[in-house]
């Protein structure tokens, strides 16, 4: 029997913020950016939630609910350092990790029991290590599976471990409510409340023909799911099928410096991640959502499978030139994706101007890595310190 494990930090960026500094602790917390822009609540404290505020309500909204919370502006590199270490400490543990996000990883601990004792003395060590070493606290779920897992954990929190037992899955997601299903979102739930299906228990016995009916493709899965069912295995980091970045602006823009800036930006992130990767692709999406919220995507394959991210970014900004002259619109978001991902060096020979961004890029990344992204900076993105001030969490 598998013996999966959801660990998630709580809170994490407000944990992050209190573990640098103890006043904020018992207070309403909330990470976000600038009041006056638009930004939205990127994470709310436990204290803050009481009063209704949740991640991706608008700042605003959240300072009219609750004006006594403190409000932080956050710090993305302190998070991404937290981050870093908390996969270091899972990795300590097991090989098999693959993060869902900064906070929140899924390992695999089936066949581990002779070397660190059951499950769940593992998950004990794994929050310890996490409370001494960063200073916040992580719930973990242990099931059978991951979406068991996940749901486990999200109701053991803050602080706390649940594990499902082999066999109880079904019986113990039964009485939830439905959100509580990874898969279940808003558009989702309405229309099975509208059914009179309320708790995860009722969708594990709804009929299959009105799940396909209502659901289509997702009626499987849906199915599955509130069944406790999951065969999906725990993969680690190594195997990205794509590598992607994008961002909201602060306000929507058509100067082109500066989305070219931008564009810029994201091309670099998602080339170092690449090279950490030990990657190649071959395939370049441009991504553009305009101010009324359509949204297009671009595609070009490349002759020959790159890392470089001046690649990247000439190839997004010729897709973002021809999509800009076919809808001359204000953006809202821009972002980047690679994929076609394939491993390592290429066969043939590179030329040279290739090799000489490539060495040029690692010896960036090399850099970078020491003292963090903001350290060097090419000239195209220069724009981005005059531009809005751009918040990314
Ligand atoms: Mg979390």
């Amino acid at each position: 029997m598998r013996r999966i494990a959801h660990i998630d930090l709580d809170a994490f960026f407000v944990s992050v913020e209190r573990a640098l500094n103890p006043e904020l602790s018992g207070k309403p917390v909330v990470v976000g950016g600038h009041l006056d822009a638009r930004g939205v609540v990127s994470c709310a404290s436990y204290e803050a939630r009481a009063y209704g505020l949740r991640a991706g309500m608008p700042l605003t909204t959240a300072h009219r609910i609750c004006p006594q919370a403190v409000f932080l502006r956050g710090s993305f590199d302190r998070y991404r350092d937290a981050s870093v270490e908390f996969f270091g400490i899972l990795a300590d543990f097991v090989p098999d990790v693959e993060p869902l996000g900064l906070d929140e990883a899924y390992i695999d601990l089936t066949g581990f029991e002779s070397l660190y004792g059951p499950a769940r003395e593992t998950a004990s060590k794994i929050k310890s290590r996490i409370k001494d070493e960063i200073g916040i606290t992580a719930s973990a779920g242990i099931a059978s599976s991951k979406v068991v897992a996940k749901v486990a954990s999200s109701l053991s929190k803050p602080d706390g471990i649940i594990e499902v037992a082999p066999g109880a899955e079904r019986e113990f997601l039964a009485p939830l409510p439905l959100t509580k299903l990874p898969c279940v979102g808003d558009k989702t739930e309405r229309v099975l409340t509208a059914v009179g299906i309320n708790t995860i228990g009722q969708l594990a016995e709804a009929p299959p023909s009105f799940l396909r009916q209502s659901f289509g493709a997702m009626a499987e899965l849906l199915h599955r799911y509130a069944n406790g069912i999951d065969e999906r295995k725990v993969q680690g980091p190594s195997s990205p099928k794509s590598i992607s970045r994008e961002t909201t602006f602060a306000r929507d823009t058509l100067d082109r410096r500066f989305l070219q800036a931008t564009l810029r930006r994201l091309s670099e992130e998602v080339g170092a991640e690449l090279r950490a990767n030990g990657k190649r692709a071959r395939c370049i999406t441009l991504k553009l959502r305009y101010a009324d919220f359509k949204s297009i995507t671009r595609s070009q394959t490349l002759n020959e499978a790159s890392e470089v991210d001046q690649a990247i970014f000439e190839v997004g900004r010729e897709l973002m030139e021809k999509a800009l002259s076919q809808r001359h619109k204000l953006v809202r978001l821009i972002g980047i994706r690679v994929s076609s991902l394939s491993q390592g060096k290429q066969l043939n020979m590179l030329d040279a101007k290739t090799e000489r961004l490539e060495c040029l890029n690692r010896a960036i990344d090399r850099i970078r890595s020491k003292y963090g992204f903001a350290a060097i900076e090419s000239g195209q993105t220069l724009p981005l310190r005059e531009g809005i001030d751009q918040q990314k969490c």
